[in-house]
């Protein structure tokens, strides 16, 4: 069976998420046959850098041996068992580690990261219920936020494309300003952009904190947005204000966690800790659907009580899954044994380096560099750049999916510098055909 075969079979079954189906008349999907670190292959033989760890999930390549061992090694004995009245090791032993990581305790599971963030609003909003204080209802997001797209998660997910058709069944939270560094005016740095945004949501704390229940934040780099970075300092100063007005702070961490941004949790940075911790996405290694809720004990002992109401029922079938907890404990082990927080120091110093051409390319705006995510805005006359783009990058071997004009790097920890030449002189090429050169002057200054 060929590409083609493959595609045009696809097309006949399959509904492609997030997508127009009707785009794929022009733009092919590219069918994967096998994939082994850092390299996809289709049924024709070609293969593709993935340059965006197949949605962000992907931490140490595809195909990690120790990954899939612990996988087999689990499939032996249990594959999975209801977590409702019973219990199995894996799933023990992930939660006792999460919390020794973390501080925060009691995970609750799901498998993906809109379910996490609707079981981090239904228990913020059940635990003011049970402390007597149901009104608090109400949740804050910032702008330009993503959070899922389930209904819950859609009421806090700030990007008209995904949420305005689903308007009249949302519930929209309240939407603080994004503490965005790009704002960043003439003179002013990220840590003012995060003040002023730390200002005006403390107006809203001050006038709604009786109805608010909870404000959910995805720390230090808003990704869906197109990877909008803000300083840590904004963190520090939500938290200073949740403790002021009695809201819950939640972190989604679905994205950024697991090392994305250099140390192991992005909240880290701000010397903070949320009240509710979701991730999901690269927790297994992106081997399987797994994502989890932590959160503060005296948050918990909220609902431990006599009367099963006050307890959080809510479940999914697959909740903690043995082999997805299994994939789990492998991702902790080779965070330990390969040193991989320290290693991706090294290696993101080297893909900055082979950047550097690209960082002063005429057409890039505003590039960034954070933990092992890199990105930058093209100014480009083409209204049709992330599509265009993602084609040339394909046809250079490289799988790359920018985000309207912002062009982004979230690869596997795994990259070598071969790869890392490979990803820079595709860019270029791309940049020279599609970006807007020699348009310098007209934009903002490069940080
Ligand atoms: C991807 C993502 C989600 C949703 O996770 P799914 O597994 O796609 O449901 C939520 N929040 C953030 C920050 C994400 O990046």
């Amino acid at each position: 069976m060929s590409n083609q075969d493959w595609l045009e079979r696809s097309r006949q079954a399959v509904w492609h998420p997030c997508t127009q189906m009707k785009q794929h008349e022009t733009l092919p999907i590219v069918p994967i046959a096998r994939a082994e670190g850092m390299r996809l292959t289709d049924f024709d033989g070609n293969t593709y850098l993935d340059g965006i760890s197949s949605w962000w999930v992907n931490l140490f390549g595809h195909g990690e041996p120790r990954i899939r061992a612990a996988i087999e090694q689990q499939l032996a004995s249990l594959e999975h068992v209801m977590l409702a009245g019973f219990t199995h090791r894996p799933v023990v032993e992930l939660s006792e580690r999460l919390s020794a990581l973390t501080g925060l305790g009691h995970a609750f599971y799901a498998s993906d990261g809109a379910s996490a963030t609707e079981i981090a609003l239904k228990m913020s909003f059940h635990f003011w219920k049970n402390a007597g204080r149901p009104q608090k209802s109400r949740f804050v997001c910032l702008e330009n936020s993503y959070h899922g797209e389930t209904m819950g998660a859609l009421g806090v997910t700030d990007v008209p494309l995904f949420s305005d058709t689903y308007a009249p069944l949302r519930r929209a939270a309240r939407v603080a300003p994004s503490p965005d560094a790009r704002q960043a005016g003439a003179g002013m740095g990220a840590e003012d952009v995060a003040l002023a945004a730390a200002e005006k949501l403390e107006a809203l704390f001050a006038q709604e904190a009786d109805t608010l229940a909870a404000i959910i934040v995805e720390p230090l780099v808003q990704g869906a947005a197109g990877m909008a970075f803000h300083h840590p300092r904004y963190l520090r100063e939500v938290r200073l204000l949740c403790d002021r007005y009695d809201i819950h702070l939640i972190a989604d961490e679905i994205a950024v966690g697991f090392g994305r941004t250099g140390t192991l949790f992005a909240h880290e940075q701000a010397g903070i800790r949320p009240d509710f911790l979701c991730l999901s996405k690269g927790i297994t290694g992106g081997f399987l659907p797994l994502s989890c809720v932590l959160t503060r004990d005296a948050i918990y002992q909220r609902f431990y009580h006599d009367d099963v109401s006050r307890g959080f029922l809510h479940s999914h079938s697959y909740t903690g899954n043995a082999l997805a907890c299994s994939a789990a404990l492998a991702v902790l082990d080779i965070f330990e044994n390969d040193r991989i927080l320290e290693k991706n120091r090294a290696t993101a110093e080297r893909f900055s380096a082979a950047l550097a051409a690209v960082r002063t390319h005429p057409s890039v705006r505003h590039f960034r560099h954070l933990g092992m995510i890199w990105a930058f805005d093209v100014e480009t006359p083409r209204t049709d750049f992330a599509r265009a783009f993602f084609a040339e990058m394909l046809a250079a071997g490289c799988l790359l999916r920018p985000i309207g004009n912002t062009v982004y790097f979230m690869p596997p920890y795994c990259i070598a510098d071969a790869e890392m030449e490979q990803f820079a002189a595709a860019t270029l090429h791309a940049l020279d055909k599609l970006g807007c050169a020699g348009a310098s002057a007209a934009g903002p200054a490069l940080p």
